[in-house]
């Protein structure tokens, strides 16, 4: 007799984005013709780079030739990718070796999948707001425990909670837990951790023998250089930490599909000495995962190629244009604006303390904006909005003059 997975009854409600879809999906069949202006999802929406549509088109080929042709590659990825990524870390001062890279089809699959070389009974801590995946992965994995409704949280998960107060980078926890999940720059808050925040997650981490899982997906839209872009930068960090990214949001790659996560040979845990993570991550993806797209990783390596990065750059400087002009928008008519700087993403204070849905209502009914309600990344969400700085220059500048215009509270 098959029985199910009982821990997917746990998950709280449905998943934040359908919410949004179906609230947007009403107020339009009810206003036929009002253009939406989208600022909720974190999508990407300008074309490759052409140095990187040259490298998907040199992998295309390759497949027409009999010289060329490759079938399966390597489950950890194409070698050449593996050192061109670990290079990259080599520029941070961050020291990677190439077998400590594995690369995916994304970073998602990835933050879901790295829970699963850890025991059930493992505590987790996450960021509170977060990315949800975080969460409900875990929660799925039976690490959840019971979801308190009332306050909007698992019973035996570690909120850290994300304020204004502190940042929105948490302290570390008073309590011991088992696996943290940090995300800088974050999603949603925009805020980028310091060095000294990190270095205090690292040396928690290793008093507690606990292990980081640090989501470094939107680091190349760090602009300020005393900010870290890894968690290697920190020193000791490769005995406590995971790091996972992605290409999707550096060369908009979100559709292609490419990421990549690093299990340092050092990094440990209560019983896992020096090598076995790594070897546990090695196994699961050769059991799990074919390898990503042969394709895919030649665009990847143009991605990382010189003039690839610097075409890149440009769509990442477009987007954090953007982000200033959402950010100065919105602080003009008193919105208070924080993230945007570092980050793609801004997290706005709801007016006069409403909720984050009511906000999230008042937008698009008075200006057909819609955002993201920070509610649905976590309790301390509560009273904010997220804001994407991912769009065309167009829509935003319409959708920025339209709040200024017509946001009456
Ligand atoms: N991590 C964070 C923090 C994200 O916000 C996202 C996507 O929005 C991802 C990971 C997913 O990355 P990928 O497209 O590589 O799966």
């Amino acid at each position: 007799m098959a029985t199910i997975n009982e821990y997917y009854d746990r998950l709280a409600a449905g998943y934040l984005f359908p919410e949004i879809a179906k609230r947007a999906r009403a107020f339009s069949e009810k206003n036929p013709g009002v253009k939406l202006l989208k600022l909720g999802i974190g999508n990407s929406t300008e074309p490759l780079a052409p140095t990187v549509v040259a490298g998907l088109n040199l992998g295309a080929d390759k497949l027409a030739k009999v010289e060329t042709y490759t079938g399966y590659g390597d489950e950890q990825g194409d070698t050449r990718l593996r050192k061109a990524i670990a290079a990259e870390y080599a520029k941070l001062g961050a020291n990677v070796a190439d077998n400590e890279v594995f690369v995916s089809d994304g970073a998602k699959p990835d933050v879901g999948n790295i829970q699963s070389i850890f025991s059930p009974d493992c505590v987790v801590a996450v960021q509170d707001p977060a990315y949800p995946v975080y969460v409900d992965t875990n929660v799925i994995a039976g690490r959840g425990g019971k979801y308190d409704a009332a306050r909007g949280c698992y019973d035996r998960m570690v909120y850290m909670p994300c304020t204004e107060e502190n940042g929105f980078f948490p302290e570390v926890p008073t309590q011991k837990v088992d696996l943290i999940y940090i995300c800088s720059p974050n999603n949603p808050t925009g805020a980028v951790a310091t060095k000294e925040q990190l270095a205090k997650f690292v040396e928690y981490a290793k008093k507690n023998r606990a292990v980081i899982i640090f989501d470094s997906a939107y680091s190349q839209f760090i602009k300020d250089p005393a900010l870290p872009r890894s968690i290697y930068e920190i020193p000791g960090a490769k005995e406590c930490a995971i790091e996972i990214s992605s290409f999707s949001k550096s060369a908009g790659f979100t559709g292609v599909r490419l990421g990549w996560t690093i299990v340092p040979m050092e990094c440990v845990c209560e019983n896992a000495a020096a090598g076995k993570l790594n070897a546990m991550w090695n196994r699961r993806q050769c059991t799990f995962f074919n390898g990503a797209s042969n394709v895919v990783q030649e665009g990847g390596l143009a991605v990382l190629s010189e003039q690839g990065q610097k075409e890149c750059k440009e769509t990442i400087d477009h987007y954090m244009e953007n982000a200033r002009i959402i950010r100065e928008g919105l602080s003009a008519i008193g919105l208070k604006v924080y993230g945007g700087v570092n980050a793609p993403y801004l997290w706005v204070k709801t007016p006069a303390g409403i909720k984050s849905w009511e906000f999230f209502d008042v937008l698009l009914s008075q200006a057909h904006v819609v955002t993201t309600p920070g509610a649905g990344f976590g309790p301390h969400g509560e009273g904010y909005i997220r804001v994407s700085a991912f769009g065309h220059r167009n829509d935003i500048i319409e959708a920025v003059d339209s709040v200024k215009k017509n946001l009456k509270i």
